[in-house]
């Protein structure tokens, strides 16, 4: 096995998700009072992400995180121990106050392209079914998080073996999501 840990998820392979999931329920990693997260619905467009924003667990280079429609999530247990991380970010990350971990990550500007979908990290659920990371999004962004660049060469070649297509945005379908959204609201498509 390799010694890149990419994300403790995906170390060992990508398993793939079940067709017939609907869903599950997140806990957060405190041993009293957990924040709990109740989700009504399969994940979509799950990637591994490589940027500063986002959770990761310990040791993990990238964190996994996944979409889910914002009226199939709510918060079910001890909703007092989340804050939001920075609430002049795109995207209000919904961490414990406890443990730091994530809950959920939700976008209130109703013009952003993602608007309508809450980023959840499915690690956090102990049901199996999820579907399962598709590629890598800012894997350079990782340098910034401190690892050397001359270490990149073999972490992009582990993502591929992985097949988990690295690139530094999103991938092209999600791109091309962004660029058409931003097209419509400037009326030339
Ligand atoms: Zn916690
Ligand atoms: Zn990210």
């Amino acid at each position: 096995m390799s010694t890149i840990s990419i994300h403790p998820a995906v170390d060992k392979g990508v398993a793939a998700g079940s067709d017939d999931f609907g869903g599950g329920k997140l806990h957060c990693h405190c041993s009293d009072r957990q924040v709990e997260v109740t989700v009504e619905a399969q994940c979509a467009h799950n990637h591994v992400c490589g940027c500063t924003k986002c959770w990761k667990p310990d040791g993990a280079l990238f964190s996994m995180v996944a979409v889910v429609p914002r009226d199939r999530l709510s918060v079910t247990a001890n909703e007092d121990k989340l804050e939001v991380v920075d609430a002049s970010a795109a995207i209000q990350r919904h961490a414990c106050k406890a443990c730091g971990v994530h809950m959920f990550g939700r976008i209130e500007n109703t013009d952003h392209p993602f608007h309508g979908l809450d980023f959840i990290h499915t690690e956090l659920s102990d049901e199996r079914g999820w579907a399962a990371p598709e590629f890598a999004a800012f894997t350079s962004s990782i340098i910034e998080s401190g690892t050397p660049p001359d270490e990149m060469g073999a972490i992009r070649a582990r993502l591929q073996e992985l097949g988990l297509t690295p690139y530094d945005c999103l991938s092209p379908p999600l791109m091309d999501a962004i660029a058409t959204h931003t097209a419509k609201a400037k009326g030339v498509l």
